[in-house]
């Protein structure tokens, strides 16, 4: 599968893919990863690839052509154009699953106050936000995308059984999981995970799994309680 990150700043997400999961993916030729600078794409003689915002407001906007230019200069058939900003819909494991089975997405980073509106409304097939909060840029959120998508393609992973029994799976966050050594700071684990009965310590994590969602995520909790009480009716 293809990444190509759209960003003025290249050299913020070009590290990530230098050790681990990922650099091995792009050595198994599994994922390849690719640059488009818009500033290439000015045609301004300073490069210029910011204006200021039409109608007021403070700060700068990314004007369209420079982005319009390097989005079409990459459009592949079956590609999916994506863009991340606050106002996204909420990035969430099922996009990321869903995601991982096109051949390439393009992940559109925006500065300063965020791109030109146009730029959305004839290029972008998805607008993504990783949380409710501001970011800089775009660049952190692109990774988040492009990482939690890869690691759903076949073969990413060394063992894809970790893939199965993770958090939001059927909405229900991950059940507590211990290691080795048994006792840790007078701290004893689940006795339950020693004996071996696989069936018990099943139901046991289910268990555990429906009690932290209800504590920590009781939205997604809801979704659970109202799936069930459709099945005994
Ligand atoms: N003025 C914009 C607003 O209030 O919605 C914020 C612009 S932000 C400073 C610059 C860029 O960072 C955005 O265009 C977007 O690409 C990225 N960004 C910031 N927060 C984000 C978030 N929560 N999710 C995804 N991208 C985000």
């Amino acid at each position: 599968m293809k990444f190509s990150f759209i960003t003025l700043f290249p050299d913020l997400i070009s590290s990530y893919f230098n050790e681990s999961i990922l650099f091995r993916a792009k050595e198994n030729g599994l994922i390849s990863i690719d640059f488009i600078n818009p500033r290439d794409f000015s045609q301004d003689k300073h490069n210029k690839v910011d204006l200021p915002m039409l109608g007021g407001g403070a700060g700068m906007l990314m004007m369209p052509e420079p982005l319009i230019s390097s989005i079409r200069s990459i459009k592949s058939e079956g590609c999916r154009v994506i863009m991340l900003s606050p106002v996204g819909k909420k990035f969430t494991q099922n996009d990321a699953i869903r995601l991982s089975s096109f051949s390439h997405l393009i992940l559109i980073s925006g500065r300063y106050e965020g791109i030109d509106e146009r730029v959305i409304e004839s290029e972008v097939d998805e607008v993504f936000s990783i949380g409710d909060f501001v970011l800089t840029g775009g660049e952190l959120a692109s990774l988040v995308v492009c990482d939690s998508v890869a690691r759903n393609i076949v073969g990413v992973l060394g063992n894809s059984d970790s893939l199965s029994g993770e958090s939001f799976e059927e909405n229900l966050l991950e059940a507590p999981a211990f290691t080795k050594p048994d006792i840790f700071e007078e701290k004893l684990i689940i006795s339950e995970y020693l004996k071996g009965n696989h069936s018990k310590i099943t139901a046991l994590k289910r268990a555990l799994s429906l009690c932290k969602t209800k504590y920590f995520r009781p939205d997604l909790f809801i979704k659970v309680a109202k799936k069930a009480s459709n099945y005994e009716k």
